[in-house]
């Protein structure tokens, strides 16, 4: 049930220029067919330079229109978004795997709403007179554009992060320059094609393609980048922290999206939750999750329950089949990495209820099934660092201060869970929990696109919140202060 897909080569845009001039390229493959979907240009470091000298000369312009002109523009985006939404949402299904019909067209609502957001943040962006001590001076204090942002992007949303980004970064008055994933190139053309389509001025935002460590390395460290936006791994978070030690950042980094079920949940909706949280992007979302920390008293009930949750409503197969609730894994060391997670859990004595090894009969070997495991304990490879995979491994609790204990050692500090009867418990529990988001009785990954998004500080998620207005006011604008003498 395949959809037509025409080739995609993806280049460089920078001041407003379409270029890939002696560069190398590279085959990108769908992890849905193995085929090769198009392929990217490879920038080096002079890329950088001239991406960065395109956005400083633009910062100008673009930091003085009005935020009337700049919502005149995403509105168009919006449109033109709207109006592409199965295009794009084609080309993500292909490159990441995603389900069409919800997940990879959730991917271009999710960027419109961001943008609806940029909109209404810009629109109420204030600033503030401050009395003075001295009668014939007016102190103001208001937020300006910082300047030219960078721009880096994870392949697990390819559109949305990037959005998350882009629309704030540029409600702000600020320019870009973005960096996307190298598989997931393709989509994120698309969407850069968009907002050239809906009129944004050249050089406003300038695309990079190609790999992180070689031009997402050089972006970073070059001081003509006022702010720093990362959203990917850990591991790269630290790296590009040091690179920008002196300039503003955002970091959104890595999670477990640790959920707990307390003994007087109500089961049903705690299943229900977990194999949303562990199946959404097949478990590849930063906030999916990954440390399921069970109250032994209902242990054996709630494996059960999840049991039946999963067998009764997903489904694996081609992204495009309106039956499939979930498609293949992204890539292959995704694969490698939940592979050698469940292996490492088995091998240390836990048990699988359902799944466990990769599906046979599509045609690459990244399609895996939601799998439960039972039997887990802290020490296994699985609770301590992430899987990125459809792997539900539920350990077992003897009180709710063990499970704040558990999450607390964590690396991560992101989103977590709490499900219980008594909602006053839950709130306090997630009170306590050292991440810097947490539901009660709704899943990790849940979360509202007005909301704040982040990690708490301290912790290996990283620091900053996107969504909403947040970006916009703390990290993509800051507070000029003016002082003027009126006279006599
Ligand atoms: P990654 O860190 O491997 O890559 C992310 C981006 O960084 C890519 O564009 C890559 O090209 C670039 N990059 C790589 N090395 C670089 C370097 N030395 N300098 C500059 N840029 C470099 O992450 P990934 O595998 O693409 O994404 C998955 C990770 O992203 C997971 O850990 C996931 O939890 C995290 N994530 C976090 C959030 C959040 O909001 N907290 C959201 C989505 C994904």
């Amino acid at each position: 049930m395949t959809r037509q897909l025409p080739e995609i080569h993806a280049r460089p845009l920078i001041g407003g220029e379409w270029t890939d001039r002696d560069l190398e390229r590279r085959n990108v493959y769908s992890p849905v067919t193995g085929a090769a979907l198009g392929s990217i240009a490879l920038c080096d470091s002079r890329f950088a330079d001239m991406a960065l000298s395109a956005a400083n000369r633009a910062a100008g312009d673009w930091s003085h229109t009005t935020v009337f002109e700049r919502i005149e523009v995403f509105e168009k985006v919006k449109q033109v978004l709207a109006a592409r939404r199965d295009e794009i949402a084609t080309v993500i299904a292909y490159e990441v795997g995603k389900e069409f019909a919800h997940e990879s067209r959730g991917e271009i609502d999710e960027a419109i709403a961001h943008f609806d957001e940029a909109i209404t943040g810009c629109r109420d962006l204030e600033g503030r007179l401050l009395p003075s001590a001295v009668p014939s001076c007016r102190n103001y204090a208001y937020r300006v554009a910082r300047g030219t942002v960078v721009a880096i992007q994870p392949w697990n949303f390819p559109i949305a992060m990037a959005v998350q980004h882009i629309a704030p970064a540029l409600a702000g008055g600020n320019t870009v320059v973005m960096l996307p994933a190298p598989t997931t190139t393709l989509s994120a053309t698309l969407l850069v094609e968009c907002l050239v389509e809906a009129g944004l001025p050249a050089g406003v935002l300038n695309l990079v393609t190609g790999d992180g460590a070689v031009i997402g390395d050089a972006l970073t460290r070059d001081e003509r980048a006022d702010v720093v936006a990362f959203t990917g791994s850990t591991a790269t978070g630290r790296l590009i922290a040091a690179n920008a030690h002196n300039r503003a950042q955002i970091l959104e980094l890595g999670g477990n999206g640790p959920m707990v079920i307390l003994e007087d949940a109500d089961l049903d909706k705690a299943a229900e939750g977990v194999v949303m949280s562990s199946t959404v992007a097949s478990g590849q979302a930063c906030t999916s999750a990954e440390l399921i920390l069970v109250h032994s008293e209902v242990y054996d009930a709630f494996a059960a329950r999840l049991v039946a949750e999963v067998e009764n409503t997903t489904r694996v197969g081609d992204p495009f089949d309106e039956q499939t609730t979930m498609g293949p894994l992204q890539n292959e060391s995704t694969a490698i990495k939940v592979a050698t997670h469940v292996r490492d859990a088995i091998d240390n004595g836990a048990k699988v209820l359902t799944g466990g090894s990769p599906l046979t009969g599509f045609d690459t070997d990244l399609y895996w099934p939601p799998t439960v495991l039972t039997g887990v304990t802290n020490d296994m490879l699985i609770s301590r660092s992430e899987t990125f995979g459809p792997v539900m491994p539920l350990q077992r609790i003897e009180s709710e201060d063990e499970a704040l204990a558990i999450i607390d050692a964590s690396e991560y500090g992101l989103a977590s869970s709490v499900y219980t009867r008594d909602i006053g418990r839950g709130l306090r529990f997630a009170e306590r929990a050292s991440t810097g988001m947490a539901n009660v009785n709704l899943p990790s990954v849940w979360s509202e696109y007005h909301l704040p998004f982040g990690g708490r500080s301290g912790k290996g998620s990283g620091t900053g919140r996107v969504q909403g207005r947040f970006a916009l006011t703390d990290v993509f604008t800051e507070l000029k202060t003016i002082i003027v003498d009126l006279g006599q």
